[in-house]
């Protein structure tokens, strides 16, 4: 059975598939984080593509690179470790989004796999049975390959506004949609995000899966609460793991 958490039994997503025609303008170029192996490296011990922390490779999930770079959360960890590169360096505006640019160019251009660990698997939207399996026998994940830097743009733009503190000029901010219900963070249009019913803040709850009570009451006319991708991800692998099924 698929145990991408993504079903309607606990949730409707909204917004799927909508991607940013945001406009990413040409930078240098950036050689590639230093960990950065896909599980590929030298035979033992491997690095997580997004934490760097020391995995075995077959005790993590193989991931492709559309899923990777459609995550705010992964975005968000690859900014705070650069913010104290950028800081140091005293890097101005120019030079930032020269960066950006290149960041955004290097991660959607991987064509290898990424292999991520226990923690961070829950920053993102996957077949995580599939991601395990893929892992342990050492094969390529579905849909590899290289993603356009555009069509991802509008998530790394998210991750770095919450982690430098502002929108980056070289992305198109879109409007604000919403905010989500569980942590006060806005939800731009065309943002994924979703909507945990009742009966599923019942369900996760019971399970201990939930990040913490909704900040509001359920909203009037609407079934239940609007959930940011981060936040339904991080409860959904809860859930999951709640269940035994990750
Ligand atoms: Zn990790
Ligand atoms: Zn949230």
């Amino acid at each position: 059975m698929s145990s991408t958490y993504l079903e309607l039994r606990w949730l409707t997503v909204l917004g799927y598939g909508q991607w940013c025609p945001s406009v990413v303008s040409a930078g240098t170029d950036m050689r590639g984080t230093i960990w950065r192996d896909g599980g590929r490296g030298m035979s033992g011990a491997a690095l997580c593509d997004c934490c760097g922390a020391s995995i075995a490779r077959e005790d993590g999930f193989l991931l492709p690179t559309v899923a990777i770079v459609a995550s705010v959360a992964f975005w968000e960890t690859q900014f705070t470790l650069a913010k104290k590169v950028v800081d140091l360096a005293g890097l101005d505006e120019r030079q930032q989004s020269s960066w950006l640019s290149s960041s955004l160019r290097v991660h959607a251009g991987s064509r290898t796999p990424w292999l991520i660990c226990d923690d961070c698997v829950a920053f993102f939207v996957t077949d995580y049975g599939e991601a395990r399996s893929c892992a342990r026998r050492g094969v390529d994940p579905p849909k590899l390959g290289a993603v356009d830097p555009s069509k991802c743009a509008l998530f790394a733009a998210i991750a770095w506004e919450s982690v430098m503190g502002r929108w980056p000029a070289i992305v198109m901010q879109p409007e604000v949609g919403n905010h989500c219900d569980f942590c006060g963070r806005r939800i731009y249009r065309g943002e994924v995000a979703s909507r945990f019913p009742r009966e599923t803040v019942q369900l996760f709850r019971a399970a201990g899966a939930l990040d913490g009570d909704p900040l509001s009451l359920e909203r009037k006319g609407e079934d239940g609460w609007m959930t940011c991708m981060k936040c339904t991800t991080s409860m959904g692998t809860k859930m999951l793991r709640a269940e035994g099924r990750l």
